[in-house]
Formats: structure tokens, C-alpha cells, sequence
């Protein structure tokens, strides 16, 4: 059974209309089993960028007689999320809680700072006694090449021109205040 769906490629966020499979019967047309075999069911190329991948979404595969059934989801991690499925807005695949963890965080209003390294000595120092930082990400934080991000930035079309290496930096920042912010908020009581 194919369902219309709308889907976002995971590598440039161009979105497509297009159908994908939410649950095939096998044993009943030859053509649908072949696509299995051949990889075909719920893959897609990005017209914009190139990228191939899977659809990320649980296809139900049952037997033709009803006496087998199996839960398929691909893990392509270079695929597309499966923004609508039918009239419904889908939901959104994690493949581990942190990335999770940071999607509520942001759906629940984001940072309350923004980007502004470097970071000052005193914050790195505080975060490094409360344990929110180890003594390796607080030298990383120290001694970041923090020029480099701002130079890397293409202001005309809006994109950040980051290495893997520079992308998990600035992890590392946002984490790192966001944690030193949400420590300077717990009150102790004291008796
Ligand atoms: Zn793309």
C-alpha cells in the first residue's frame, strides 16, 4: 500500500511530493516483492543535490496467508525524513536520544543565547568545577580557532560553510553554555 507523502532530502532540505510504501503484502505481486530484492521500495534521488537514500519510515511487510509479519526501517543515515504522510504531518525519525534530546530543546523555545565565542575564561572555568565540561572540551573551548567560524560563514546565501570537525565545536559551545546557564538556575535550599 503506498501512501502520498512529502518527504525532505537529509542533505540540502529540499522537499518532494512524491508516494512511499507504509506496508506491503508479500507473495501476492511479483513486482512489489522484486522492488525489496532490489532495494527499491521507498528509495529516492534529491533532484537538487544528488543524494540517494531511503525514506525513513516503518514499512509493515506481512505474508500473503497472514503468517508472517515484520516491521522494516531503513537506517540510511543520508535519506529522507518523512515530513507529511498522507493529509498527516508524520513524525520525525531520531536514531539516538541526544539528537532527540536537542529536538525537544529546541521545540520547547531553543537557546536563550546565541553563537558568541570565544568563550570567556571564567564560564569555561565554572562549567569545568560543575563538571558540565571535561578538562579535554574545555581546552577545545580555549583554544578554538573561533575567527575560522566567522570566516566560513556565506553571508550571500546564508549557509554555513563548516567542517565535521567545526560543526561539532559548535555542539560542544552550545551545549556547554546551555548547561552553564541551566546550573546558574537551580536554587539550593537550604535547611
Ligand atoms: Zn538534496
Amino acid at each position: 500500500m503506498q501512501q502520498k507523502a512529502i518527504l525532505e532530502c537529509a542533505e540540502c532540505g529540499k522537499r518532494l511530493r512524491t508516494k512511499i510504501w507504509a506496508a506491503i503484502t508479500v507473495g501476492k505481486d511479483r513486482q512489489t516483492d522484486d522492488k525489496i530484492f532490489n532495494d527499491e521500495i521507498n528509495f529516492f534521488i534529491c533532484e537538487k543535490c544528488g543524494n540517494e537514500g531511503f525514506a525513513w519510515y516503518p514499512v509493515k511487510i506481512k505474508n500473503k496467508d497472514g503468517s508472517e509479519k515484520a516491521m522494516v526501517m531503513p537506517t540510511d543515515t543520508d535519506g529522507f525524513d518523512v515530513i507529511e504522510l498522507g493529509e498527516k504531518t508524520s513524525f520525525r525519525v531520531f536514531y539516538d536520544f541526544e539528537s532527540l534530546k536537542w529536538e525537544i530543546h529546541s521545540w520547547q523555545g531553543g537557546y536563550n543565547f546565541v553563537f558568541d565565542p570565544p568563550p570567556a575564561e571564567q564560564d569555561i572555568k565554572e562549567a569545568f568545577e560543575k563538571n558540565i565540561v571535561s578538562k579535554e572540551d574545555a581546552d577545545i573551548l580555549r583554544h578554538t580557532d573561533w575567527e575560522s567560524f566567522y570566516a566560513n560563514i556565506d553571508h550571500t546565501k546564508n549557509e554555513l560553510n563548516w567542517t565535521d570537525e567545526q560543526s561539532k565545536v559548535y555542539d560542544l559551545y552550545m551545549k556547554f553554555m546551555y548547561e552553564l546557564m541551566i546550573s546558574r538556575k537551580v536554587v539550593s535550599f537550604k535547611k
